[in-house]
C-alpha cells in the first residue's frame, strides 16, 4: 500500500517529480502530518454516509483522508497546475471529484446539485487559504447551502474572533455573523511544524455546527449585518458614536438612534464589545424602519 500523501517524504516526492513551486499569494501550506488529518476528520464527524466538500485540496493530503472516511469528496482548487498532480495522487480513490474553479466565484450549491445526491449529511472540511477564510466561510453560510457544518484548518487568530462571547476584545461582527448562523467551537490549536512550507500564523481547527433556526428572530438579516459591523466601526467609541457616525444621515437623525437604543434598553453610552446577540437584533429591529436603504 502507497504511503499516505501527508506525509514530507511523499510530499517531497510529489513536489519533485512534478516540479510544483508553492504560490504563496494563493495560501498554499500543505499538510504533511497524517494524525493532523486524522484528528480533522474525526471531528469533522464523517461516515460513508456523509460527503465531504474541500476547499484547496492542493496535492490531496486531506482529500485523501477524506475519501478514507466519506462517502464521496468534492473538492474545488483554484490552481490549475494541481489538477494532473491530483489525479495521479488519488488515482487509488473513486469517489472524489476535484472541480477546478475558485470557491469564491463558484457556483456552489449547482455543484452539490449536479455531484451530491443522494447524500443528506453534508461537512464542509478543509485546511483553508488562509488570504481567503473569511470570505470563503461567509460564502458558504451566507448562500444557505444545505450542509451540517464546516470543519476547517485557519489562522488560530481568525478563529478566536469567530467563537468569541461577547466582553472580550475578540468579539466583534465576523463573531456575531457567524454565530448567527452556527455554533461555534475551536476544537484543537495546531503547531506550524504540521505544514509545509510553514505558515507564519498559529494556526486552529474550528467547527461550526449549522442551527436549524437562528438564535434569535429578526427582521432583516442583511440590515442586522449592516447595523453590528456599524457599531464596531471604531472599537473606542460608544454605541451611539459609532452609529450616528456610520447610519446613513446619522449624525441629523441622532434622535431616531437615541430612540431606537431606549427602545432596546441598550445604553447609548456602552460599546458595541459588551452587546449579546440578542440586544443587537433588537436594536435592528428598532431602527430598521428609519434607516433601511
Ligand atoms: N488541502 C491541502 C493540504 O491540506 O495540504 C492544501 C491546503 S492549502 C492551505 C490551500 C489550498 O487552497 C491550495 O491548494 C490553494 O491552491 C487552494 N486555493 C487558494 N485559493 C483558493 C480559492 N479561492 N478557491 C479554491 N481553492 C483555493
Amino acid at each position: 500500500m502507497l504511503k499516505d500523501i501527508a506525509t514530507p517524504i511523499r510530499t517531497k516526492e510529489i513536489l519533485k517529480k512534478y516540479g510544483f513551486s508553492f504560490k504563496k499569494s494563493l495560501g498554499q501550506n500543505f499538510l504533511i502530518d497524517p494524525n493532523i488529518l486524522r484528528n480533522i476528520t474525526e471531528h469533522a464527524g464523517l461516515t460513508k454516509n456523509t460527503a465531504a466538500i474541500e476547499i484547496g485540496p492542493g496535492i490531496g493530503a486531506l482529500t485523501e483522508q477524506l475519501a478514507r472516511t466519506s462517502g464521496k469528496v468534492l473538492a474545488f482548487e483554484i490552481d490549475q497546475r494541481l489538477i494532473p498532480i491530483l489525479k495521479d495522487t488519488l488515482s487509488p480513490y473513486n469517489n472524489v471529484t476535484i472541480v477546478n474553479e475558485d470557491v469564491l466565484k463558484a457556483d456552489v450549491k449547482a455543484v452539490m446539485d449536479q455531484e451530491l445526491q443522494g447524500f443528506d449529511d453534508i461537512m464542509v472540511v478543509a485546511n483553508l487559504p488562509y488570504y481567503v477564510t473569511t470570505p470563503i466561510i461567509l460564502k458558504l453560510l451566507m448562500e444557505k447551502l444545505p450542509i451540517r457544518g464546516i470543519c476547517v484548518m485557519l489562522q488560530k487568530e481568525v478563529g478566536d474572533r469567530i467563537s468569541a462571547k461577547p466582553g472580550t476584545k475578540e468579539y466583534g461582527s465576523l463573531s456575531i455573523a457567524i454565530q448567527y448562523y452556527t455554533e461555534a467551537e475551536m476544537v484543537m490549536t495546531v503547531p506550524k511544524t504540521v505544514f509545509m512550507p510553514q505558515p507564519n500564523v498559529d494556526s486552529a481547527v474550528i467547527r461550526l455546527t449549522k442551527r436549524e433556526k437562528p438564535p434569535v428572530d429578526v427582521k432583516d438579516e442583511d440590515f442586522l449585518f449592516f447595523i453590528t459591523r456599524s457599531s464596531f466601526a471604531q472599537r473606542r467609541k460608544t454605541i451611539l458614536n459609532n452609529l450616528t457616525s456610520q447610519l446613513p444621515n446619522g449624525k441629523e437623525k441622532k434622535e431616531a438612534i437615541l430612540e431606537a437604543l431606549q427602545s432596546a434598553g441598550v445604553d447609548p453610552t456602552r460599546r458595541g464589545e459588551t452587546l449579546s446577540i440578542e440586544e443587537f437584533a433588537l436594536l435592528s429591529d428598532h431602527l430598521l424602519p428609519n434607516f433601511k436603504k
